[in-house]
């Protein structure tokens, strides 16, 4: 067997290679070609020429770290300072804006044409002026390093740590907080996690920032409820910062990669911070998901809205509707909205948003979308538009029979992976549904490989 193996792999782990890039993954690495065997290469731009080292051989693709290159791209971006970065925190770091934004229109037209939806159009990706700094949440890992409690990131796909003081996507006054936040947990002699043995107090530190309000939520991360110090480290982070306005504690227990635990008390100050989204004011908890990227979100939600084509007259259900955010964008242009979402708080802080903007034309519920859709199926609701923007892992069979057996006009679909929704899209299109304006993708993520866009479905005519 082994001897079949190695005679059919062209390349052999530790040799030295001059290759040519061919195409780029959904991950952003280069991708070459040895007589037909993929090698993986990290750092490495489509068209460029450069000498490898190869570093991992397996039966059907290898890896390769780029020892020389000998021709660069165009799109190559010179002026990335941190290299490093691009291993954990900024992936694309290296390619110029503008061909980060169609990389990920590519990504979209590639994943279509694997399917034959080659005749469905793709919109360029609409971008951000000023592509950095533009993360309103971080959530970094605390760990001690060298007897010294540092903040920083995992490089992607590992455990190496590497402590960090400026993280190039985030806001920058969190990345000032965050500096503040480790100061003060260093001379309170408060421990960090300790990964390996499940010990240590501060797991995470995650820092929200509102965009318009400039208010800032802390959340200290800890593994148990008493940590030493705990009162003179929450009057000192109000003593050195006072933009701070809500300081929180969330417990993780377990020994998980999963950043927040079940459990959020309050430590000074509110629960929540405010942030204005089109003039609709938001209040946020700790636990809620809430778009990261403000400017964005703001051109992604119009998008969403203006392709409803809304008049004032139509019921809507927003399914995974977080805090209410695009339910009350679309309550202001409709005339009922129904949102579903399976975290309690979020839907307590949609409730409570639908009233600080005075809106009365929502209901809420707390659930899966998949049983809420079929709820509302039975009780004969008629929606005229059914909004969707399910996580990462995209929508179910289930959910999508029950929402095309409702029969609404138009189902606007906005995704966070392009995987899941071309898959979801021929789902639709088996059910009568078909993407009747291109595809928009909107940049939410500049520096990494996401992918955000809207779609919109319709009925076929006559069907
Ligand atoms: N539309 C919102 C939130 C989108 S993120 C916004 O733009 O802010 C996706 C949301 O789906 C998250 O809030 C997540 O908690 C929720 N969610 C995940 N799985 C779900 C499910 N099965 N049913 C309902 N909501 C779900």
């Amino acid at each position: 067997m082994e001897e079949i193996m190695k005679k059919q792999v062209p390349v052999t782990k530790n040799q030295k290679l001059v290759v040519t890039i061919e195409d780029l993954t959904y991950q952003g690495m280069g991708v070459a070609k040895v007589d037909g065997y993929p090698l993986f290469i990290d750092g490495a731009l489509v068209g460029e020429e450069v000498e490898v080292h190869v570093v991992k051989v397996g039966k059907n693709f290898g890896f390769a770290k780029v020892t020389n290159y000998l021709k660069t791209s165009p799109d190559r971006a010179f002026d990335v300072d941190k290299v490093y970065l691009q291993t954990g925190i900024a992936p694309l770091q290296h390619l110029t804006y503008p061909a980060q934004l169609e990389f990920k229109r590519k990504l979209v037209v590639d994943l279509l044409n694997k399917v034959h939806l080659n005749n469905l159009t793709v919109a360029p990706t609409m971008g951000m002026k000023d592509p950095y700094h533009y993360r309103n949440k971080a959530q970094v890992p605390v760990r001690e390093v060298n007897g010294q409690l540092e903040i920083g990131f995992f490089k992607r796909n590992s455990h190496d740590f590497m402590p960090l003081e400026d993280f190039l996507i985030q806001d920058e006054k969190i990345d000032e907080t965050l500096l503040k936040v480790r100061d003060i947990l260093r001379v309170s002699g408060v421990s960090a996690y300790d990964e390996a043995n499940n010990t240590g107090m501060i797991r995470h530190l995650m820092v929200r920032r509102g965009y318009y309000s400039h208010e800032i939520m802390v959340v200290l991360v800890t593994r148990v409820k008493k940590v030493p110090n705990l009162d003179q480290i929450v009057y000192l982070i109000q003593q050195q910062c006072p933009e701070v306005t809500s300081i929180m504690q969330n417990i993780n227990p377990d020994k998980t990669n999963v950043i927040l635990g079940k459990k959020t008390i309050k430590l000074a100050g509110k629960a929540t911070i405010q942030d204005t989204l089109n003039d609709l004011k938001f209040d946020i908890s700790a636990q809620s998901f809430y778009q990261v990227n403000p400017q964005q979100t703001e051109k992604l939600y119009n998008e969403a809205i203006k392709k409803a084509q809304l008049t004032g007259n139509e019921t809507v259900i927003d399914a995974y509707c977080g805090i209410g955010t695009i339910s009350l964008n679309m309550a202001k242009h409709a005339k009922k909205v129904y949102g579903v979402e399976i975290v309690p708080e979020a839907i307590e802080d949609a409730k409570h948003n639908a009233s600080l903007n005075n809106l009365d034309n929502l209901e809420f519920e707390v659930g899966e979308a998949e049983t809420w859709m079929a709820n509302w199926q039975k009780a004969g609701i008629k929606p005229d538009v059914i909004m969707v923007d399910p996580p990462r892992k995209g929508l179910t069979t289930s959910l999508i029979e029950s929402a095309t057996a409702m029969e609404p006009k138009k189902i606007v679909y906005v995704s966070c992976n392009p995987a899941t929704l071309v898959r979801d899209i021929t789902e639709f299109m088996e059910r009568g549904y078909h993407v009747t304006q291109p595809i928009q993708p909107v940049d939410q993520f500049p520096q990494t490989t996401h992918v955000e866009s809207v779609t919109v479905l319709e009925r076929t005519q006559n069907d």
